[in-house]
């Protein structure tokens, strides 16, 4: 039978039937996903909603997966999309330049001298994952300080518990040993650093006078240090002081690293400004130029949460060590198919002019304080710690049920019959709301959950 792909006619059984035939999802454990069957399977969107192929509504509490800002469906990113679609949806950048794209890295530099002045981010490098953006920056870092001579840097140091994607290199500067371990053997070993699970002045500096130890031992090897900056989100929403991050960077700095930061999920107003890296401010003056980062990974919010795009930007120091004539063979030799595509770079400047438009950072300070005080209601006898930067957070629960009774997940699913989508990371119930949800709504949200948690905790 040939299937229409808008077909309304499709019966909501059988798409689910086929979804667990034919997929294979990501991070889930398929027997756990037919366990749980039928899956939910979403159909379309409305503001900060998602509603499935049976017309229920759930309000989007992990802004589908930390990339949404300004809720689905918004006129304007909609329409900047469908004008593009009337130009041209995709030519490459490999040998050619595209409008959209060049707009876009207009835009990202305007935005970086804004709110990263120290930083000189001057150019623009396009790939279309979190994992490719960082991907990117790792290997020019390393082709960077080859080229300078300094052809015993060759590592990287990352911090512990670290989450930067799921490519080969992305995985090698992870830390989460749950996602990362089976795959040690196929990775190149990177130096680890210690990282706080909490900004907790005593705890910082224990994790600081290790580093500083580790930096000075291994710094003339270093190519880089990556870090995600004040939040390490998939290790569960942990999460360390401006102050800590500046002071280790700027360790990192003074050893001749350049500096990656990983911005994939902070990026983009996500812990209350443009950037994570704003609250952590310039780094001390060293050898390098400007105050860091040397190399920005944004991609998850870049486009609003529309469509796959990612960028590494670098300052201008570091795009000078790739000049010279071809046969110096300089040329940073990476690039993807899709990179640059103009339904993404159109998508991502309808995003930014709607953060103008609606004036968005300003509002988010009274949204932060809602979702912390709406997290504070639910009862102490079931969270043992609530987590929160910006509108990044979550609630760690407490019970003493071993871990095969996947206590969290379950919460998650019980959650989405009162209404609303989150998902679990450990014990951890994540809230990551679009930045458009107004104070109402996430009181909402959170009511939402605490009845999931009530369901299955009692
Ligand atoms: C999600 C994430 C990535 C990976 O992004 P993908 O688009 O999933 O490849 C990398 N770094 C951080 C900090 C992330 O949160």
């Amino acid at each position: 039978m040939p299937v229409a792909t808008h077909d309304p006619a499709i019966d909501p059984t059988q798409l689910e039937a086929w979804d667990l035939a034919h997929l294979w999802h990501p991070f889930t454990q398929q027997d756990e996903w037919e366990a749980d069957a039928p899956p939910l399977v979403i159909d379309r969107a409305e503001g900060v909603e998602l509603i499935d192929v049976h017309g229920r509504r759930y309000l989007d509490g992990v802004s589908s997966l930390w990339t949404n800002v300004h809720g689905h469906r918004v006129p304007r990113i909609d329409a900047a999309v469908r004008a593009q679609l009337d130009r041209v949806a995709h030519s490459t950048l490999l040998g050619l330049a595209g409008t959209p794209s060049i707009l876009l890295a207009r835009r990202l530099v305007e935005l970086a001298e804004r709110h990263l002045p120290h930083a000189g981010l001057s150019r623009v490098f396009y790939s279309d994952s979190g994992s490719t953006a960082v991907e990117v920056a790792l290997k020019m870092a390393f082709q960077w300080q080859q080229q300078r001579g300094q052809t015993s840097r060759t590592r990287f140091a990352a911090l512990d518990q670290a989450y930067h994607g799921d490519t080969i290199g992305s995985v090698s500067v992870g830390g989460i040993d749950l996602f990362h371990a089976i795959y040690r053997p196929m990775l190149f070993d990177a130096v680890r650093l210690p990282s706080p699970e909490r900004a907790e002045p005593e705890e910082e500096a224990a994790c600081l006078a290790r580093a500083e130890a580790l930096l000075a031992a291994h710094g003339p090897t270093l190519a880089a240090v990556v870090v995600e900056p004040l939040v390490q989100g998939a290790a569960g929403m942990r999460m360390h002081s401006p102050a800590f991050l500046r002071r280790l960077l700027s360790l990192a700095r003074a050893q001749g690293a350049l500096v990656v930061v990983d911005e994939v999920a902070t990026g983009f107003g996500r812990t209350g400004s443009m950037f994570a890296m704003e609250q952590v401010g310039p780094l001390d003056p060293c050898a390098l130029p400007g105050g860091g980062p040397d190399l920005l990974c944004l991609a998850k919010g870049l486009t609003g949460g529309y469509l796959p795009l990612a960028a590494t930007m670098v300052g201008e120091h570091v795009f000078d060590g790739f000049r010279g004539p071809y046969t110096d063979l300089r040329t940073l030799f990476h690039g993807h198919t899709y990179t640059g595509n103009p339904l993404g770079c159109a998508a991502a400047l309808g995003s930014l002019e709607q953060f103008d438009q609606d004036r968005l950072l300003d509002r988010l300070p009274g949204r932060i304080a809602a979702l912390g005080q709406a997290m504070a209601t639910v009862p102490d006898r079931h969270v043992a710690e609530r987590r929160q930067r910006g509108l990044m957070a979550g609630l760690l629960l407490r019970h003493d049920r071993p871990p095969r009774d996947r206590v969290a997940h379950r919460v998650c699913m019980a959650t989405r019959r009162h209404g609303a989508i989150v998902r679990p990371l450990g014990d951890l119930v994540v809230l990551v709301p679009p930045l458009a949800m107004d104070e109402p709504t996430l009181a909402r949200l959170v009511a939402a959950v605490a009845a999931g948690i009530a369901d299955v905790l009692g």
